[in-house]
């Protein structure tokens, strides 16, 4: 990497990157950094936080164990310690991949927060600017993740609450919740699991499940329901794998309608496949929904000063709001003139396709597939920009 303008002081502020630069130092970023540098291509990672993962280490709450068994959320190259159990905990999953950076030799530049990246077409370059410099290859990949920024909703009267709202990328722990009510806005992995957390801290959670929503068992017969779906799937066709989950899934936890969730009339795979929508893994939340320690609000019509009217006319009062919303991508505010990406940051482009787009310009993670499709991006991708990086190397030398 070297400098080719300098600022009035010693501080370059243009810099020329010889390989890919790569938006975003999550597993995503680390990944496609790995393959590269397996591929023998030198990469620059950009990253606005001050550490890798910045979303596991600062956006997540303490209870948080990994959704799917180990073996569907190892990135490339370098697995999970044998000893590690079979749903790591958070730290355990950060352990892993700080050790995966020390391993590769990534060293991303940290607090390097990107305003904007646009190609150049007089140069055929990208120029990726930052707070404090400018960065230009031939290259850019972003991995800043489908999960950026915390998604808020318009929600009507929310300003007048008087209690304290908090969305989940917030939320540690219901120690500060002891003996509240709380009302917990959306039912999904999240949601669920927050509420479950607020029950061991004796408070009383009222979860909103405006739509319907799909309830999976975490595993079914003692196999990973996901492994289980991923497994049929090599044989059976989608709707036939959806059958069938439902059925275990009616026989193992019961009818779900019963206790306020309706279950969507498309099923749980292709709904996931299509919108992106991630059916609930049930970690314990549905047992305390029927023991009634968790309850099941329907839509909330509007919030009030002390509290929630709700849209079949109920109305309660709670000590606070957790916001279990989601997140959105961050691409549309830095990425310009470029239409690879929808208006909501997503590839138009769907899986498995989605990962290269024109000019030099690649997407890592961007895949409604976890870590999985993380892994899978960022081996096409290395081994894409290294055939070009040999080719230019190779005319370089003659
Ligand atoms: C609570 C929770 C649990 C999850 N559990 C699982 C699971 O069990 N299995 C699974 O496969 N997936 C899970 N996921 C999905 C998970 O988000 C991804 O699998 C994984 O974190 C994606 O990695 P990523 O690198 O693409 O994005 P991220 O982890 O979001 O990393 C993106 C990085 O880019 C940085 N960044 C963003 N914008 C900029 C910018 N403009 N400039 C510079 N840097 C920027 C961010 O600071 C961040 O460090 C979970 C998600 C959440 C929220």
């Amino acid at each position: 990497m070297g400098s080719c303008k300098e600022e009035d002081g010693n501080q370059p502020n243009c810099l020329w990157v010889d390989g890919p630069i790569i938006v975003g130092a999550g597993p995503s970023g680390l990944a496609v950094s790995a393959c590269l540098k397996e591929n023998g291509v030198p990469s620059v990672i950009l990253e606005g936080s001050d550490c890798i993962a910045s979303l596991w280490q600062q956006k997540t709450y303490d209870r948080l164990k990994l959704h799917l068994p180990k073996q569907f959320c190892e990135l490339p190259l370098l697995g999970f310690p044998e000893n590690f159990p079979k749903y790591p905990t958070k730290h355990q999953f950060i352990s892993y991949m700080q050790y995966y950076a020390i391993h590769f030799s990534i060293e991303p530049k940290f607090k390097q927060v990107v305003q904007s990246a646009e190609y150049d077409v007089v140069c055929g370059v990208w120029r990726v600017r930052t707070q404090d410099c400018e960065y230009v290859s031939r290259w850019i990949i972003v991995a800043t993740g489908e999960n950026a920024e915390p998604f808020i909703p318009d929600i009507q009267g929310i300003e007048k609450f008087q209690g304290h709202v908090r969305h989940t990328s917030v939320y540690k722990c219901g120690s500060e919740f002891q003996d509240q009510r709380v009302l917990v806005i959306g039912c999904g992995n999240s949601g669920m699991e927050v509420s479950l957390d607020l029950c061991r801290y004796n408070a009383t959670p009222h979860i909103v499940v405006r739509n319907t929503v799909h309830i999976l068992p975490r595993e079914i017969f003692g196999f990973s329901t996901f492994a289980v779906a991923m497994a049929l799937l090599k044989w059976l066709p989608l709707w036939l794998v959806d059958k069938f989950l439902l059925m275990v899934t009616n026989f193992t936890i019961g009818n779900t309608d019963t206790l306020g969730l309706k279950r969507p009339k498309t099923g749980p795979i292709q709904l996931k496949n299509a919108t992106g929508k991630t059916p609930v893994l049930d970690v314990g939340a549905l047992s305390q929904i029927k023991a009634g320690k968790i309850k099941v609000a329907e839509g909330v019509r509007e919030i009030t000063r002390k509290g929630a009217k709700f849209v079949d006319g109920q109305e309660r009062e709670f000590d606070s709001i957790i916001l279990a919303t989601g997140y959105k991508s961050n691409v549309p505010a830095w990425l310009k003139g470029c239409d690879f990406f929808t208006k909501e940051g997503m590839p138009k482009t769907p899986f498995p396709n989605g990962w290269k787009g024109d000019n030099g310009l690649y997407t890592v993670g961007f895949t409604r597939r976890g870590l999985l499709g993380t892994a899978s991006d960022a081996v096409k991708i290395a081994k894409d920009i290294a055939d070009q990086w040999r080719l230019n190397k190779g005319c370089k030398k003659h």
